[in-house]
């Protein structure tokens, strides 16, 4: 057992660390206002290579680790506590390679070097408004007629849809749709790589709209209607009618960088929290931190944390050896109680954390200026269920451990 990073992770935290405290330090107020991360900033992280961080590198990407991918999403959520810019980078991160391990050569050589160099945005869309703990009950359908799929349907809640039409290249999403039948099962779903604008060009029938949300300012968050939108074979994603089982092996990767992210953010909170406990003087010029009753609290919100790293960073690991060793004796199947152990205990820790946070920090907390509310809104989208709502991450924890007949009414 080691609980130590390499020293080349250490060396690529560092740098991840440098460059956020360069350029994203000093906008992640001004993108949380106004609702839009900077293309600049984009290229930026793009040249830094923070896109597509465990993508081969013929496509373009660093060949790192899933863990090196971790640390640079923990990073860039502590100097971003309200996470928009971390949740750029995790789905630029998480969902790419989810299409590296499952997609056609012919979609990943096209795709993936434009999501690297920070042209394209490509994150996962597979929520539609019936439910999207539901993912066997989606409506959105795909039939193929002359040699092309054409896709018909409505997704909603999908993370960088204003995205994807403003960016140069464009860009889309790793989505799932019924094939063969609508019926409720696992059995009938496929993957498509959809990228309703491509080579800055937006295709017929794709009808989005943006939503108005109450965090995470700078990316965001739409729906769209599909109608009659033709996608070509090469975009399939995977095995026709196993879309479900590819899906839920991205969501799996995609959620660990979803708990580094809200692991990061929080500890911004908790960092800025002792800051303010420390100098914040009352009753006869006594420092906060000297009130037990405030020791305690932080004492038991720091084992939390450092619970949910632990969580997230062996989830990282077990990655590693599953899909970059190829360790014998490991599969896929095994991330899923490590995994939903970081879902469930990352962002309802940073919420928490969060909360005694602003109250830590009096009425002081609760003005705007005090920038806290951004970091708690931010990661509440997580708590809220964005990649998976909290009590799936139970369910699969519950079902993995009694077995799957056991969990059955
Ligand atoms: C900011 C944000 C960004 C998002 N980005 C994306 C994206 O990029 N792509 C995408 O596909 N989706 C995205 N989503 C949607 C997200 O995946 C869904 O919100 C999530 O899957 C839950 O679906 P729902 O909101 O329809 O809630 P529902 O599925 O309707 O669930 C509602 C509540 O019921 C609970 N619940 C559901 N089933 C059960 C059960 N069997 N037992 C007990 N409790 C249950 C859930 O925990 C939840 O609290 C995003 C959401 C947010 C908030």
């Amino acid at each position: 057992m080691n609980f130590e990073f390499s020293e080349e992770e250490e060396m690529f935290r560092d740098s991840v660390r440098e460059f956020s405290e360069r350029y994203i330090q000093p906008k992640w107020v001004e993108v949380d206002e106004s609702n839009k991360i900077p293309y600049d900033l984009i290229k930026k992280m793009a040249d830094q290579g923070l896109f597509g961080i465990p993508i081969s590198e013929e496509y373009g990407g660093m060949g790192g680790t899933y863990v090196m991918t971790a640390i640079a999403v923990e990073e860039v959520a502590y100097y971003d506590p309200a996470v928009a810019i971390a949740v750029y980078l995790l789905l630029n991160n998480g969902w790419p390679y989810a299409l590296e391990l499952f997609g056609s050569e012919e979609a990943k050589s096209e795709i993936l070097p434009k999501v690297v160099s920070g042209e394209a945005f490509f994150g996962i869309a597979s929520t539609e408004p019936q439910g999207g703990s539901d993912v066997a009950g989606i409506k959105t359908f795909a039939e193929k007629k002359d040699g092309v799929w054409i896709l018909n349907g409505e997704k909603s809640y999908i993370s960088g849809v204003r995205e994807v039409t403003e960016l140069p290249m464009g860009g889309g999403w790793f989505l799932v749709a019924k094939t063969g039948s609508l019926e409720w099962g696992h059995r009938n779903i496929t993957a498509f790589a959809v990228l309703p604008k491509w080579n800055g060009k937006l295709k017929d029938g794709f009808k989005p709209t943006i939503y108005e949300e109450i965090g995470r300012g700078g990316l965001s968050t739409g729906g769209f209607i599909l109608e009659n939108f033709e996608v070509e074979d090469k975009y399939v994603i995977g095995e026709l009618n196993k879309g479900f089982y590819h899906v839920m092996e991205g969501f799996n990767l995609a959620r660990i960088l979803v708990a580094a992210a809200c692991v990061g953010s929080a500890r911004w909170a908790l960092d800025a929290a002792m800051e303010w406990l420390r100098n914040r003087k009352l009753f006869q010029d006594r420092r906060l931190s000297s009130f037990q009753g405030i020791q305690f609290k932080l004492a038991e919100l720091y084992a939390d944390l450092e619970a949910a790293r632990l969580f997230t960073y062996k989830a990282a690991w077990l990655a590693d050896k599953i899909y970059k060793e190829k360790a014998e004796g490991y599969n896929p199947k095994d991330l899923n109680i490590p995994v939903a152990l970081a879902k469930m205990k990352a962002p309802e820790t940073a919420t928490r954390i969060y909360e005694e946070v602003l109250k830590w920090h009096g009425a002081y907390g609760y003005t705007k200026e005090s920038n806290v509310y951004r970091g708690w809104i931010g990661t509440f989208s997580y708590t809220i269920g964005a990649e998976g709502a909290q009590n799936i991450m139970r369910i699969i924890i519950a079902r993995d451990l009694l077995g799957r007949e056991y969990v059955r009414g």
